[in-house]
């Protein structure tokens, strides 16, 4: 099995589980966040308490990529504190774009690492980064 399998799998496997996508009993905070070209919709529910993550999910459609990056990226994020979570979201974006490279710096991503060559289908990038995003402005706009 090459490392490509594992993260194939890895997707796979969060795309199947399910295990964050629900609707939280009272979110502080919904983003939507929307991929056209994919037709990728998901609405990430987030709960604050002070400056920590005390909970999130995610509900909507879309692809494998799309729905796999959501939820790796809601069992990465519980629990920690918004700059904490910025910083994934930026090494996240950073390990896509090709501007964060180093295995160590890439690191706290966990299973999230498996979305490192999805560069070379452009096509799939805005599926895998759309969680993040909203994440990323859900933080901003708190
Ligand atoms: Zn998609």
């Amino acid at each position: 099995m090459n490392l490509n399998d594992i993260y194939t799998e890895l997707i796979m496997e969060h795309n199947q589980s399910g295990h964050n996508k629900r609707h939280l009993d009272h979110a502080d905070h919904v983003e939507l966040g929307h991929n056209p070209s994919c037709g990728d919709e998901i609405s990430l529910e987030l709960k604050f308490n002070g400056d920590i993550i005390e909970d999130a999910a995610f509900t909507g459609v879309g692809c494998a990529i799309s729905q796999a990056s959501s939820s790796m990226m809601i069992d990465l994020i519980k629990g920690k504190r918004k700059e904490e979570a910025l910083k994934l979201v930026n090494t996240f974006i950073g390990m896509i774009k090709r501007e964060i490279i180093k295995e160590e710096d890439l690191e706290i991503l966990e299973d999230a690492i498996a979305f490192k060559n999805i560069s070379n289908m452009p096509a799939r990038v805005k599926c895998a980064v759309l969680a993040w995003h909203a994440l990323k402005e859900s933080i901003n706009e708190k």
